[in-house]
């Protein structure tokens, strides 16, 4: 009976993720896979008889309060630092249940199952001590930019070597004795491994955490026989991964490049400085948009940052009332994690229809009128495509330039991410309306309404 559960919980994984996977059906497979978790943990306190059904349900309702109160209270743009808790979390379980099963058994491990609670201390808190770093980088508690010492690769290498001696020893001896220290070592490698990396960079870093955490889980499945945590964990593990690997396709960057290279600290723009722009008021902007036949509008980190989506949308919809043709494109790594333009779009009832990928929007903007840029330029930059000198040559862009008229709305002439000049701002096309992204909407929405 408890087998078949426990299928019945994989199966609800497996389909809530497969529904993650487009936009209209994501809610209802966050549910289901929620619900798998739910049957899972359920199953296993009744199986293991550990608790009595009191204990289970006040269980519930104090972890579910303290879900409902996060999920209603943390803001969109701190979601990475949400995840990476979460992830700490998950990896911190992983290594209690391999050390309670040290302790249990009062017999030191070896052979196979050895090697799966060396694995599973290891990659545990590894996650646990990486992720709390990474929070502490995003949340402002420890410094942002790459920290770190001199021969900080080979300290690491030595850490990393540290860990898997120990597991050796621990296997190979059978004595408890180096199970504990691959824990201490491993809490340093992942202070370590992260410290150095830029704050910037940490999306990528979680999603990579993200995806360990599902490895560990599945390691303590193995230990303690479960094979809901089997599945459970193996699941986040390949998905984190693919996660990992499309977020470093999109921004032109491996994963070495990534963990090792220190990149996402200062800005080094200002070459540019000093050349002319053309900058316009709401006034431009509404008469170029208000004449248009066809509008795409580009939403970046900005529209995140100001809040701008529903303002956008009303734009949007004034627009569409006049007979244009309006559309919206995200490139992959818009604002700062996967996903963040298609929820703030999806909060402000964008219809799907409109959104459209990369992939769909390049070839179009050769057709558009005007192009309208929220708060995005990184995503925007045509160095990434023209310059071989750039830090971002070869990452995907959305080739905004092709359109006939290009309006960018931003704040300043201030680089974005990866800290660089865009030359787009200065083209001849371009209008630059430097504005906050969401007073900029709100103020052309009235400038088109006296059009
Ligand atoms: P960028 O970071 O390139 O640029 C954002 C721009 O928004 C800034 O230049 C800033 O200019 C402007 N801005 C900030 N606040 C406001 C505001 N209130 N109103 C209007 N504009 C504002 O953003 P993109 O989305 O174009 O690119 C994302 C970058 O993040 C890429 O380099 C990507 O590789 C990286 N990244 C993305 C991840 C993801 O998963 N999506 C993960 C990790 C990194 P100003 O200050 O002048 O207003």
């Amino acid at each position: 009976m408890v087998e078949i559960l426990y299928l019945a919980a994989a199966v609800l994984f497996i389909l809530g993720l497969k529904m993650l996977g487009s936009p209209r059906t994501a809610r209802r497979g966050n549910t289901l896979a929620a619900s798998g978790m739910l049957l899972a943990i359920v199953v296993t306190m009744v199986d293991a008889e550990i608790l009595s059904w009191g204990a289970i349900i006040a269980g519930l309702i104090v972890g579910a309060a303290i879900g409902a109160v996060l999920a209603l209270r943390v803001k969109m743009t701190s979601m990475p630092e949400l995840v990476a808790a979460f992830n700490g979390f998950g990896g911190a379980a992983s290594t209690l249940v391999a050390l309670a099963e040290l302790e249990r058994t009062d017999a030191a491990f070896s052979g196979e199952i050895g090697s799966v609670v060396a694995a599973s201390l290891a990659i545990g808190t590894v996650t646990f001590s990486g992720s709390f770093v990474a929070f502490g980088k995003l949340q402002g508690l420890i410094p942002g930019r790459p920290m770190g010492l001199p021969g900080q690769q080979a300290i690491n290498a030595v850490l990393a070597a540290g860990v898997v001696v120990f597991g050796v020893w621990g296997v190979v001896a059978g004595v408890v004795a180096p199970y504990w220290l691959i824990v201490v070592v491993a809490l340093a490698l992942g202070v370590m491994g992260v410290l150095p990396i830029g704050g910037a960079d940490m999306p990528v870093v979680i999603s990579l955490l993200n995806s360990l955490s599902g490895v560990a889980a599945a390691t303590a499945g193995f230990i303690i026989g479960n094979s809901a945590l089997i599945i459970g964990g193996a699941l986040v593990g390949a998905a984190g991964m693919i996660l990992t690997v499309q977020m470093g396709e999109a921004m032109n960057r491996t994963l070495a490049n990534v963990l090792f290279s220190g990149f996402g600290g200062a800005a080094t723009a200002g070459e540019m400085s000093g050349k002319p722009v053309n900058s316009g008021t709401a006034d431009d902007v509404a008469i170029a948009l208000g004449y248009a036949e066809s509008v795409i509008v580009v939403p970046g980190y900005g529209l995140a940052v100001a809040q701008a989506q529903h303002a956008t949308r009303e734009l949007g919809m004034a627009l569409e009332e006049r007979g244009i043709t309006v559309d919206y494109s995200i490139h992959p790594v818009a604002g700062r994690m996967p996903g963040h333009m298609n929820v703030l779009l999806a909060e402000a009832d964008v219809p799907y229809e409109q959104l459209l990928d990369l992939d769909q929007s390049n070839p179009r903007f050769g057709q558009t009128d005007v192009v309208l840029i929220v708060g995005a330029n990184d995503v925007v930059n045509p160095s990434a495509r023209d310059d071989d000198q750039s830090p971002i040559f070869g990452m995907p862009i959305l080739e905004v330039d092709h359109a006939r008229t290009v309006v960018v709305i931003k704040r300043s002439l201030s680089p974005g991410f990866a800290g660089i000049d865009n030359p787009l701002f200065y083209f001849d096309k371009t209008m630059m309306f430097f504005s906050d992204g969401k007073a900029a909407m709100e103020d052309i929405l009235k400038s088109l309404k006296s059009l």
